[in-house]
């Protein structure tokens, strides 16, 4: 495993102190570093048994009585049918059911243990309260952007003294967040906001690039869009060069890989995640989406009828994080398996995936807005069960809000007001919004949250 980390005597670091001198903006969680501590050996064995997947097949894992004595405490798997010794035999799970579900998924850990709750971005779908225990939240937050650069096919990892810089324009995040680095092999990693149509930010975050020179450069593709753009096709560093690009959250179309690629002059990845279970897989050399099984237990592929198929909608079984263990859980993209990969690395790997895609509004004269702004929107105004917003004009918005029934008429208007100041106050130019109140159909499956009509998306 030590091939692939750079060898001790060329590793250079960076305190956490020193990093934070140098930017105050950013805030480090001193005690979630220490709550990761103990999780060191596990995450050296997860790493070990990733890195051994990358050339050899291991045993299949298996629905066992013992997986299914400990799953079964949960409530949502208390039904009989889950006592069932194969796992083929249990029924898949989808992300409707578990947000309907009245029970929270952490409610029989470990009483004494940390949990950390989050909720879905409901950028697909009304947001979905979270659970992570300890050590699912370590491996995520440590072993990711190590097992994406290793996926790519580097080696000599960890040189530097920042790994990682994870770009969002997600404002909920503040300035930014210092993940400092557990394992000594590798450096920090960064979580850093970054508002594309603002310069003064723009400036910040490539000064911070060309400063601390992180070895991969990970964001979301309607943020690479909006910073292509801003960037006009220029190299905006003098120096600074990644050795790999991330792109992560929804597809990665060529154009913009390749774009990426040029202005960057790195190769570019698409990192496969979801909120309910974290990292599920990344692309080789070859671009092939290898899905992860070192802390996943089971990819399965399932047609419209729930038979195993090439092509069909993927579906995980997860039971590492104690307090939300997924059993055949609907992943809602639709996936191809492919036969086998040139790198020779074991399956299951994707011939191709058809997941999410954002949408982005232009607004005329450059300004652009990407919905991952209202990201928090149903957190900070729970009145709301759905709503749309469609262009109309290229500062014309349409919004339709759909509020929860029970809601009295002085508290609807309220509510309906401060959704459209909240969606008003994201937009990176003066916009008209035409806001009002609108039961909208979100079963037929074709719902989409964000439209625009102007055709210059
Ligand atoms: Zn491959």
């Amino acid at each position: 495993m030590d091939s692939y980390f750079a060898p001790a005597e060329l590793r250079h670091r960076l305190s956490v102190e020193d990093v934070l001198v140098r930017y105050p903006e950013l805030t480090c969680d001193h005690e979630q570093y220490e709550d990761s501590l103990p999780d060191l050996p596990y995450l050296r064995s997860v790493l070990a048994t990733f890195v051994r997947r990358l050339t050899t097949e291991t045993t299949p894992w298996r629905w066992t009585r013992a997986v299914a004595e400990q799953v079964r405490r949960h409530p949502i798997y208390a039904d009989e049918r889950y006592a069932a010794t194969e796992l083929t035999g249990l029924p898949t799970l989808t992300k409707t059911a578990l947000r309907r579900h009245p029970e929270p998924f952490d409610h029989l850990a470990e009483p004494t243990a940390v949990i950390y709750t989050d909720k879905t971005s409901g950028t697909s779908g009304a947001p979905l309260d979270l659970a992570y225990s300890q050590q699912f939240m370590s491996q995520s937050l440590y072993l990711e952007p190590i097992k994406i650069m290793i996926r790519a096919g580097l080696t000599g990892v960890g040189a530097g003294p920042v790994l990682s810089v994870f770009l969002t324009d997600n404002p909920s995040r503040g300035s930014g967040l210092l993940v400092p680095n557990l394992l000594d092999e590798v450096g920090h990693t960064l979580i850093v906001q970054v508002d594309p149509n603002d310069a003064t930010s723009l400036n910040r975050v490539t000064d911070l690039l060309e400063d601390l020179q992180p070895e991969v450069l990970s964001s979301k593709p309607n943020l690479y869009r909006m910073l292509l753009d801003r960037w006009g096709g220029q190299r905006p560093f003098a120096s600074y060069r990644p050795r790999l690009a991330v792109s992560g959250g929804a597809m990665l179309d060529d154009a913009l890989r390749r774009a990426v690629a040029d202005l960057l002059g790195c190769p570019v990845v698409s990192s496969y995640a979801i909120s309910e279970a974290g990292y599920l897989g990344s692309e080789c050399p070859y671009g092939r989406m290898h899905l992860d099984l070192s802390v996943h237990d089971r990819f399965e592929v399932l047609d419209e009828s729930g038979r195993p198929a090439t092509t069909g909608e993927l579906v995980v079984t997860a039971c590492a994080n104690s307090c939300m263990p997924l059993v055949r859980y609907r992943v809602g993209d639709t996936v191809t398996l492919a036969d086998d990969c040139p790198c020779g690395g074991p399956g299951p790997v994707l011939a191709a995936l058809r997941g999410r895609t954002t949408q982005l509004f232009h607004l005329g004269g450059g300004a652009q807005l990407s919905p991952t702004r209202y990201m928090k929107l149903f957190e900070l105004h729970p009145a709301v069960l759905e709503y749309q917003l469609t262009q109309t004009g290229d500062r014309r918005f349409r919004l339709r809000v759909e509020l929860r029934a029970e809601l009295p008429p002085q508290q609807r208007r309220e509510s309906l007001a401060a959704v459209a100041a909240y969606v008003e106050a994201g937009m990176p130019v003066p916009v008209e919004i035409d806001c009002a109140e609108q039961a909208l159909d979100t079963t037929s499956g074709k719902f989409t949250r964000f439209r625009s009509e102007v055709g210059n998306a």
